[in-house]
């Protein structure tokens, strides 16, 4: 039947691509639908930072390491959140994945791998990234995948939107319904791949999933959840949503779209040390500004009302410290007052009602910072940096929260990446890789370095290198 493949990959993206090639090059017969109008998927948007261990790389610059250390050295970051099963088989596997990307080109930065960059360092150097992100990765990909195409090995179709998967009779997965530039359309194969990564670009899907987090997304647009929502609808168990970690911090741009975050905010006091303070709707500072750990700041603002902050500053800060975010110093004063995430007050009574937060608590709040500069010493937060008191106004306010960059919760699999029904049996013939999976699963309650993307790849080229047959079945 001409309309029967081996493999049916749906999702062209980190994971999609990987496992395409190589299945491709094993000789299946491989269909790789895509909704967007080009491969690449959350390629094109992530910082492209990925770690391995034991790597050719590693050997050459005389580092020690393995895959064991990893694994250790990642649960140490996650506080023991990631599963076992994936975590181990990712960075056991991440070593030949890295090495195999090097092979067809692709270069990190020179001095790379190193321990840590903008998440909790690893005790060992095993952190990459390219001066181009992750476009450095689908840069190397991108030829040998459309030469495939070219060849016939791999059937590409773009703009086609999976939305249901089919099973048979048996309860086995035959393939997938997906809407074409020529209506629906069903593609029948012995083997079904979903990566359609995450669903942090649907509203409904992330309220219903993660009902305690509000929505600050800064993800791909085709992010919505499709895969998962195909998968449970033929009986697919999922989880993670009790697992999540924002990102410290992000302004939208319009408050009632959570898709409109800002990007280029400098919280990182290793890259820019705050001359603000950050207090939480209550009016109160809930962490030390300028604590080197993200980690710290961004669990000390998941516990605070609706992950939201506000960055408070005057205007002697305004005019001397370095811009709170590079991306818009030319722009940001314009915001100021006539933002609805940007105010500026005459007085603090003033900025307490526009900011909405109970004024009392704001003026004792500042008066508190302001002793501490004065004394230099922070009683309550131990900040050990503070470049002068808030006192001359105007006075300033950044409405910012807890953003995503990624979605906590996923397909449950086994290790051989079938996915597993709500009774704990596996769906014949439907696997699932990248952060369909849930990124929790891979990195826990934390952001472990590089502990998506390469997931991601890694598990996409192992379906396509040898988990995935289809000769004998
Ligand atoms: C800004 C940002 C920075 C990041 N930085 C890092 C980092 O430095 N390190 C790290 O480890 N992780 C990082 N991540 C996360 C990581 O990049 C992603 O988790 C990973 O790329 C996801 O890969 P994926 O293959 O699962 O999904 P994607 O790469 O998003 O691919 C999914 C593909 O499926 C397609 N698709 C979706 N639905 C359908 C459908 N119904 N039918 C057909 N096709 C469909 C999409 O269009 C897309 O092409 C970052 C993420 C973002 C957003």
């Amino acid at each position: 039947m001409s309309n029967q493949w081996d493999v049916i990959i749906v999702g062209a993206g980190s994971a999609g691509i990987p496992s395409s090639i190589f299945a491709a090059n094993r000789g299946a017969k491989v269909l790789q639908l895509e909704a967007s109008d080009k491969i690449g998927g959350t390629l094109m948007l992530s910082s492209g930072q990925i770690s391995a261990a034991g790597t050719k790389r590693q050997k050459k610059m005389g580092i020690e390491d393995s895959p064991d250390e990893h694994y250790d050295d990642a649960q140490r970051i996650s506080e023991n959140t990631i599963d076992p099963v994936l975590g181990k088989l990712a960075i056991d596997n991440a070593g030949a994945t890295y090495d195999w990307l090097e092979s067809i080109g692709y270069e990190p930065i020179k001095s790379h791998p190193v321990a840590g960059g903008a998440h909790e360092p690893y005790l060992k150097r095993r952190y990459h990234w390219a001066e181009n992100a992750a476009i450095a990765i689908l840069d190397v990909l991108k030829p040998i995948h459309e030469k495939l195409a070219d060849e016939k090995k791999i059937d590409l179709r773009l703009n086609t939107r999976m939305r249901e998967i089919i099973k048979d009779n048996s309860g086995s997965v035959i393939g997938v319904k997906a809407d074409t530039h020529d209506g629906v359309k069903e593609f029948y194969g012995k083997n079904t791949v979903i990566t359609t990564g995450g669903y942090a670009h649907n509203k409904d899907l992330w309220n219903e999933l993660t009902p305690k987090i509000p929505l600050r997304s800064w993800t791909n647009e085709f992010s919505l959840g499709d895969g998962l929502i195909a998968a449970r609808e033929i009986g697919a168990d999922y989880d993670g949503s009790d697992k999540f970690l924002c990102t410290f911090a992000g302004v939208l741009e319009r408050p009632e779209d959570p898709f409109s975050t800002s990007l280029g905010m400098q919280f990182s006091p290793q890259v820019r040390e705050p001359w603000e303070i950050y207090v939480n709707s209550y009016g109160k500072r809930f962490v030390r500004e300028d604590h080197p750990s993200v980690h710290i700041r961004e669990h000390a603002l998941l516990k605070q009302p609706n992950q939201e902050m506000f960055i408070i500053f005057d205007e002697n800060i305004r005019q001397n410290a370095p811009c709170i975010n590079p991306l818009m110093e030319k722009t940001i004063n314009n915001k100021y007052g006539n933002h609805p995430n940007y105010s500026k007050s005459k007085t603090l009574t003033e900025l307490a009602t526009a900011i909405n937060v109970p004024e009392k608590n704001l003026i004792e709040t500042i008066s508190k910072y302001n002793f501490a500069v004065e004394t230099g010493n922070d009683k309550d937060f131990g900040r050990v940096r503070m470049f002068g008191k808030i006192e001359k106004p105007p006075f300033y306010s950044i409405h910012a929260g807890g953003i995503t960059v990624v979605s906590p919760a996923g397909l449950k699999t086994n290790e051989s990446l079938e996915v597993m029904d709500t009774n704990g049996k596996i769906i014949p013939n439907l696997f699932a890789a990248g952060e369909v999976l849930g990124f929790t699963r891979l990195s826990g309650s934390a952001f472990v370095n590089g502990m998506s993307l390469m997931p991601a790849i890694t598990f996409g080229k192992l379906l396509g290198e040898k988990i995935l047959h289809w000769k004998e079945n």
